[in-house]
């Protein structure tokens, strides 16, 4: 392992520890406790001025209660929270991305980083080898970007993200 492999490595484990670190005191189940906690707490991490249509980006949007939809009253155009973010073709529910992400976090922080085996987490969440495949692949990807991606920011309230990761 040359140099610059253990500085990507220690700098990959800071960031599982600080994302540890404002996890929601009592958890996730305790900060986000219903679907709909959790919906709401997306909505207003990726529109914070407001549900915005993601067609034709005006606010005027209502929303379908019974079936947790938007729709644009401008456009016709109808979505989700999840709607055009990584965690829009997994048919997880919100609040079940929000636990794996905070349980992912966890673990990989109290293990230097390795990162969450398949079957692991394929027992933990109850699923297939092949979905669990998948959701770690997508945590993997939304929890590495630049400000810590969409669930990161919804579960790490205080996460300071522009100051830690952005370069
Ligand atoms: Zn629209």
């Amino acid at each position: 392992m040359n140099e610059k492999n253990v500085a990507e490595d220690c700098q990959d484990f800071d960031r599982w520890k600080e994302f540890e670190k404002h996890l929601p005191e009592g958890g996730v189940a305790t900060a986000f406790p219903t679907q709909e906690a959790c919906r709401e707490r997306l909505a207003s991490v990726r529109w914070p001025g407001g549900t915005t249509c993601l067609k034709c980006q005006t606010q005027d949007v209502g929303y379908h209660t019974a079936r947790s939809i938007y729709f644009c009253r401008s456009c016709n155009y109808q979505f989700t929270a999840l709607t055009g973010t990584l965690l829009q073709s997994s048919k997880l529910h919100p609040q079940l991305w929000f636990e794996t992400a905070e349980e992912y976090i966890k673990w990989r922080a109290k293990h230097m980083g390795h990162d969450f085996g398949v079957q692991a987490l394929a027992e933990y969440m109850g699923v297939a080898y092949p979905t669990a495949w998948r959701i770690r692949k997508t945590l993997k990807q939304d929890l590495g970007m630049d400000g810590g991606g969409l669930l990161a920011r919804c579960i790490c309230p205080d996460l300071h993200v522009n100051q830690l990761f952005s370069e």
